[in-house]
């Protein structure tokens, strides 16, 4: 369709962007500024879709951190940028933001917080009707293709039948899998950190240690050996790899490095906390000593938090038979099973996405944003919130509370400039 055949949207802001940042911005920028006409722009006929299906269908809203500073430990990317925008707006303001609108927030015992009914549908419903009360325009299946700055007072963002001119324009269309999928920020001049994915599980093709699904143990150290990175949590061996707190940090942690590295890497798990492959050995040899007719197969007390499959499986890697007692056991089988104990190496092959959650690492540069009031430096007047920009948490809540907190400033922002 030529463009003069485009009808002409004309707004005071316009959102891009039916989810999570797009919805939390326009709230609240109604809120302080009704006198503003303020559209959202959203590609699909689906609202607020990745909210719906979030915390597995539960919604983990935000996380039980309470301090700014702490809470920007668990952005792997963004901990510095995120800093002063916290001191605005942070867990504690998402919890009474909800509180305002009847919603109440409960904490399980790892920190995550969600609302009371257990359901994202209440988020969803929540967002969807101060919208309404709002009188926030939503305008559905819109993609939009270019966005021109015509004057730095006024924006225009070009969808594929209609045209949007206004005052104000906020960028929060979320990730991208793919770079080509930001082809519509071209005409700003960005920069833009090619994205790639992040909270991903470990895949072990066909390793053995598979078979042992299922199991898990609660303190471990694993670290990637070409990346040096390193975390210690719960780790779980699924049919297809590894999973558990511990490797979603890492992925997190690594994700751009592991990208590098096709993920093709080596995890080094410690499954026994307190010792190291030297001292551990220093045990067996003295285990060996006392206990020289003792049968390997039952646990030492050092492994008696190791689920016995498990235990079994290193004397096995070890070539230990079933009925071998301590004596058997030769310098060599020592060296193994220490390694299996403190430092187990497995080739890890590919990924496999976390279905609770998952986000992209990369998008708009931190260095583009003006974090007081969430707008681009070069275009004053276009504003940021959400996963769009170069920030990504952890899994547990924290990428919509970068989300709310960003958004809120971006409205803020409007509502003050504007
Ligand atoms: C399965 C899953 C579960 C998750 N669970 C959690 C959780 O429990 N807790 C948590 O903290 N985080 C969770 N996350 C991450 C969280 O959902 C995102 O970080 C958050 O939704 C980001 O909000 P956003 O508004 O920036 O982006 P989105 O929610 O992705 O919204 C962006 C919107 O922009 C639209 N859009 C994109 N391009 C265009 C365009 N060109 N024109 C118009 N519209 C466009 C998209 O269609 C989309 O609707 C989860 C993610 C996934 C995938």
């Amino acid at each position: 369709m030529a463009e003069e055949q485009k009808n002409l949207i004309e707004t005071d802001i316009v959102i891009i962007g039916g989810g999570a940042a797009g919805f939390f911005t326009a709230i609240n920028l109604a809120e302080q500024r009704p006198d503003l006409r303020i559209l959202i722009v959203e590609k699909t006929l689906l609202l607020l879709a990745k909210v719906q299906i979030s915390g597995g269908g539960r919604c983990n809203v935000t996380h039980a951190c309470f301090d700014p500073q702490k809470l920007t430990g668990y952005y792997p990317r963004g901990h510095k940028e995120l800093l002063g925008p916290f001191h605005i707006f942070n867990t504690n303001h998402t919890v009474e933001w909800f509180k305002k609108r009847n919603i109440k927030l409960k904490t399980e015992a790892d920190g995550r917080m969600f609302p009371v009914s257990n359901t994202s549908e209440t988020i969803v419903q929540c967002f969807l009707q101060e919208a309404q009360k709002q009188n926030i325009r939503i305008e559905k299946k819109f993609e939009v293709l270019e966005i021109r700055n015509l004057n730095h007072k006024t924006y225009e963002i070009e969808g594929r039948y209609a045209i949007v001119r206004a005052k104000a324009v906020v960028l929060a269309a979320g990730g991208h899998a793919k770079e080509s999928q930001l082809e519509y920020l071209k005409t700003l001049n960005l920069e833009i950190v090619p994205p790639v994915p992040s909270l991903f599980t470990f895949n072990l093709p066909q390793h053995p240690i598979t078979q042992l699904m299922g199991l898990s143990v609660a303190e471990t150290e694993i670290k990637i050996l070409e990346t040096k990175d390193v975390f210690r949590g719960p780790l779980l061996i699924t049919h297809w790899g590894l999973s558990g707190p511990a490797v979603l940090k890492l992925s997190a942690f690594a994700a751009r490095k592991l990208h590098d590295l096709e993920y093709r890497y080596t995890v080094r798990v410690n499954w026994c906390l307190e010792y190291n492959e030297e001292s551990i050995r220093q045990v067996l040899m003295q285990i060996k000593s006392e206990y020289a007719y003792k049968k390997a197969n039952q646990k030492p007390s050092f492994a008696a938090h190791l689920p016995q499959r498990l235990w079994e499986y290193m004397l096995q890697s070890a070539e230990i038979k079933d009925g071998d007692t301590w004596q058997n056991i030769n310098n060599k089988q020592m060296g193994i099973l220490s390694k299996s104990l403190c430092a187990m190496d497995i080739p890890a092959q590919g990924k496999t996405t976390f279905k609770e959650e998952f986000v992209t690492c990369g998008g708009i540069k931190g260095k583009e944003i003006d974090f007081k009031t969430m707008q681009l430096k070069k275009h004053p007047g276009i504003f940021v919130a959400g996963e769009i920009i170069n920030i990504d948490g952890i899994t547990g809540g924290f990428n919509f509370q970068a989300a709310w907190t960003t958004a809120y400033i971006a409205a803020k922002g409007m509502a003050d400039t504007l």
